[in-house]
């Protein structure tokens, strides 16, 4: 059985002809948690976006194979249904569209797309009350608009609910827990501990070492101009905290 669920060689990606990632590499086995960390502007969100397929990047080189697929033609909502997630270093608000429905939407067209039924608004309610309490969240938040005057805590619980929700087998998660006190980054890990298990694979990107604390990542990656530079385990991450990112050019 071939455990790979994520393989990205050589990848080369520009946006206005400017290159943000340059010959990266990585390999995401099931059951791994890797984290990403590096300086501000090294590639991380645009990595991130690039596996979801965000439309303005232009690969120039390279391939993304997610179990065994070449996903560099599929578009976002197909790479989605496949079982990859992304939560939103930003998370936009959607006003006009209320939280619930949105969630059903999404629920509903994963479940179509794996020729699962639908369920309806009263069905769907049930599930969406067990998902809720393990982030912490009250049921008010889903007759909200999505993310519309949620806090910055408010908005990375949600990104969360939605990736317990689609059980996606790969969620790469851009800076959920910055900005979140220590209340809400223990809320935040304790819910994707929760959700983690042998046939899924998470990627943390993250500045702080303090979320390692809680989620403990099976590699410790170091990105910096496009690609990554030194790979290690949590104790890379604790190193990092203590010496910062410039000995890692010496
Ligand atoms: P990180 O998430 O590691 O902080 P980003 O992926 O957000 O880094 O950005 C990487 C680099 O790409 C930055 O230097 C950023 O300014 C640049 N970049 C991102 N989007 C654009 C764009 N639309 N035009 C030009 N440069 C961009
Ligand atoms: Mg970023």
């Amino acid at each position: 059985m071939n455990s790979t669920l994520l393989e990205i060689k050589n990848l080369q990606v520009t946006i206005n002809e400017i290159e943000i990632l340059k010959r990266f590499n990585l390999s995401v086995k099931k059951g791994e948690i890797h984290a990403i960390m590096g300086p501000n502007g090294s590639g991380k969100s645009t990595f991130s976006k690039v596996l979801a397929g965000h439309p303005s990047y232009r690969i120039k080189e390279g391939e993304i194979f997610f179990k065994g697929c070449n996903i560099l033609n599929l578009d976002p909502e197909e790479r989605s249904h496949l079982g990859i997630f992304l939560a939103f270093q930003y998370p936009i608000e959607i006003p006009g569209a209320s939280n619930e429905e949105f969630l059903r939407l999404a629920y509903n067209s994963k479940q179509k797309f794996c020729n699962k039924p639908e369920v309806d608004p009263l069905e769907f309610l049930e599930i969406i009350n067990q998902k809720l309490s393990l982030v912490n969240m009250s049921p008010k938040f889903l007759s909200r608009n999505v993310n519309e005057g949620f806090s910055g805590g408010e908005k990375k619980r949600n990104e969360i609910l939605q990736m317990i929700l689609l059980d996606s087998e790969l969620s790469i998660l851009d800076e959920t827990d910055s900005g979140l006190d220590i209340d809400a980054l223990k809320i935040i890990s304790t819910g994707i501990n929760h959700f983690m298990d042998t046939n899924k694979a998470i990627i943390l990107i993250t500045h702080y070492q303090r979320l390692l604390d809680y989620v403990n990542p099976t590699y410790v990656h170091v990105m910096q101009d496009g690609r990554i530079i030194k790979t290690g385990t949590s104790a890379l991450a604790k190193e990092l905290e203590d010496k910062g990112y410039e000995w890692l050019n010496d």
